[in-house]
């Protein structure tokens, strides 16, 4: 089970299909595939199934910032108004870059926890449908 949610997360860090390893996610920074050219997998497993990835995406990024704020604030002799903006800008920036992986953690996290159903497999790209 273990190996299981490491090759899931491995794929996941990779940006493939965390169920074959096989399909990209991405087709551009933000545009998803909808099904994974390896297994027939449809990503999108319902509406607003992706919302649980902002929460990851969330929570990361109020978590370096916190922690880059204060480190930076009571470890360095840099003025706090460029601590604000420096913190004020990652905290854009680093989710607009984190979006595709936080995307891919929730569907790897998703899909070890509620494995696919066969009805979540489109017929024409599956090429068998089995999981790793
Ligand atoms: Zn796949």
């Amino acid at each position: 089970m273990l190996r299981r949610y490491f090759t899931s997360l491995l794929r996941s860090l990779r940006l493939r299909c965390p169920l074959c390893g096989q399909g990209r996610l991405f087709r551009g920074w933000f545009a998803m595939h909808e099904t994974c050219s390896g297994c027939g997998l449809k990503y999108n497993r319902g509406p607003g199934y992706f919302l649980g990835s902002i929460y990851i995406n969330y929570i990361l990024t109020a978590i370096l910032v916190t922690a880059g704020y204060f480190g930076m604030y009571f470890g360095t002799d840099i003025d706090r108004d460029v601590i604000l903006w420096v913190s004020a800008a990652f905290s854009v920036a680093f989710p607009a870059c984190f979006f595709r992986y936080a995307r891919s953690l929730w569907l790897g996290m998703d899909l070890f926890w509620d494995p696919p159903e066969a009805k979540e497999f489109n017929p024409d790209e599956s090429r068998g449908g089995q999981p790793m």
